[in-house]
């Protein structure tokens, strides 16, 4: 069954509409388009060196960057089938700035902090939510955005309403992440998890599961472009996270990333970014994530 669904997906790969999302996205949610849950394919894409004097650390150095297809706007297969994405075009601003070259390499989200535990990748950018137990294993630099988590339901359903109505029922989430994370927390619950965000909604859909817990963004957008039929939001978000870019453990590119981070925020490369894929203005981020040390 499986099989058969990543089959479908790749098969038919749905259009992106960025437009749809904006309006929700102001709201605090974000968006998906769903495209394809397809095998694991590498391309490489540059940035190009700028001799930044104080990038020397970093400049010239190839990195390697474990991204995932299936995560748009954020992360995504273009219709070229090249990765592209917010996050994509942030972290090559930033690379451009710290004199990197980048060199993507697909996987599937749950495969990403055991690769940069094994140092077989310099960096994870994939809408990776910092976590106080992720940064215990791997390092996180500031964070690049401002996003959450959301309940989903069929559009007929009216008794889950929150997550204490989620109590004993069937719920549908993405395999390692903070969806997850939270729909195992809820008691009686039985979860199922699945390798994308298409496929764990899509079981929604089909009438498997009671609900899917998982980041707005995608939820949002796969409403709005009607790739996944017939399902709604409830309630408030039921977190605020932040994605981070994520490397192994005290990464030697920490300071360089952050730094190059740092100041494509200040002079307005990242809002330009941001206005690309949102058209919105930018929530201004915190240095670091509120709460933690
Ligand atoms: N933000 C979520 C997490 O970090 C999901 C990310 C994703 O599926 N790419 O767990």
């Amino acid at each position: 069954m499986f099989e058969e669904k990543i089959t479908r997906w790749c098969k038919a790969p749905a259009p992106i509409g960025r437009s749809h999302f904006i309006k929700h996205f102001l709201a605090g949610f974000g968006a998906a388009v769903i495209l394809s849950a397809c095998d694991s394919t590498s391309n490489t894409s540059s940035s190009s060196s700028n001799g930044n004097s104080q990038q020397t650390a970093t400049a010239g150095k190839t990195i390697k960057v474990a991204t995932d297809g299936t995560f748009p706007p954020f992360v995504f297969k273009g219709t070229g089938n090249e990765i592209v994405g917010f996050d994509i075009d942030v972290i090559k601003a930033v690379a451009k700035v710290a004199g990197m070259t980048i060199e993507f390499q697909t996987m599937p989200f749950d495969g990403m902090i055991p690769a940069l535990q094994a140092n077989t990748v310099d960096a994870a950018v994939a809408a990776m939510t910092i976590t106080p137990e992720r940064a215990q294993t791997i390092s996180f630099s500031r964070p690049y955005f401002k996003a959450g988590l959301a309940i989903a339901v069929r559009q007929d359903n009216a008794t889950i309403t929150n997550l204490d109505s989620l109590k004993g029922k069937k719920i549908a989430a993405q395999i390692g992440t903070t969806g997850a994370k939270k729909a195992r927390s809820i008691s009686g619950a039985e979860v199922r998890e699945f390798d994308s965000a298409p496929l764990t909604l899509q079981e929604l859909a089909n009438g498997n599961v009671d609900a899917a817990i998982h980041d707005a963004p995608a939820i949002q957008e796969a409403i709005k472009t009607g790739n996944i039929k017939s399902i709604k939001v409830v309630g408030e978000l039921v977190t605020e996270e932040y994605y981070g870019f994520a490397l192994p453990k005290n990464s030697p590119n920490l300071n360089a990333i952050n730094t190059a981070l740092t100041k494509i925020i200040s002079d307005g490369t990242y809002a330009q970014i941001y206005k690309k894929w949102f058209a919105s203005e930018p929530v201004k981020l915190p240095e670091s994530v509120p709460g933690s040390s």
